[in-house]
């Protein structure tokens, strides 16, 4: 199965991704994860990509279109995939399109995760994250069970440096204009599924698994 989760930050495409990724055993692709490792690591990628990151602009389109080309055409991907994070503007959406054509393929599902602006605000404020397993925190709703450490690999819980008012701001708006327009891109191609992204996290889970089954 190939799988784009759509959505504004703090949608939850990557809790969901992480469950698609268990529930199917294909990978979750997240370029907002290999930029973030890039970053880390102190790579000339990472030092690229850290003045947009840090300011909630997008990285230019070639950089990230270059890395899922890459990825995607790794061994763990024959079987599927899920993009969290990617296509983010028109042109993206259509270089992958066009890579997958290449390589014979095409997207199963687009998955749009519905959430309004006051929740995301609430949500990325609140949102605390493992830098070691990536796994994902809410100090109201999904606390750690102690505090500050992760439940899943005993990871020190970070904030991430975006998720900042002003940056989750800028983030939204950034979503508004350029990531937005790709739910009228795929609904014209006949696989956009829209899920009300409220609620708990299994009930938000089981609501995608109805739309990609
Ligand atoms: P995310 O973890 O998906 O919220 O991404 C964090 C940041 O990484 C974004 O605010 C962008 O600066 C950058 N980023 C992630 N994915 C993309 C993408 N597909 N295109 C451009 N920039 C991206």
């Amino acid at each position: 199965m190939r799988l784009i989760l759509l959505g504004p930050p703090g949608a939850g495409k990557g809790t969901q991704a992480k469950m698609l990724k268990e529930k199917f055993q294909i990978p979750q692709v997240s370029t907002g994860d290999i930029l973030r490792q890039a970053v880390k690591d102190n790579t000339e990628l990472g030092i690229q990509a850290k003045s947009f990151m840090d300011v909630g602009q997008l990285v230019p389109d070639d950089v990230v279109i270059g890395l899922i080309k890459e990825r995607i055409k790794q061994a763990d991907c024959e079987t599927g995939f899920i993009l969290d994070g990617f296509p983010r503007t028109i042109v993206q959406a259509e270089k992958l399109s066009e890579t997958l054509t290449e390589m014979g393929l095409t997207i199963d599902n687009v998955v749009d995760l519905e959430v309004d602006a006051e929740e995301v605000i609430n949500r990325l404020t609140g949102r605390s994250t493992c830098p070691d397993c990536g796994g994902m925190f809410h100090e109201e709703s999904r606390p750690p069970k102690v505090p500050g450490v992760c439940d899943g690999c005993g990871g020190t819980l970070a904030q991430r440096q975006d998720d900042n008012k002003d940056t989750i701001l800028k983030r939204l708006e950034v979503y508004q204009e350029s990531t937005a327009p790709l739910k009228q891109f795929y609904k014209k191609q006949g696989n956009l599924k829209t899920v009300i992204a409220r609620g708990s996290v299994e009930e938000i889970f089981s609501r995608v698994l109805e739309m990609v089954k």
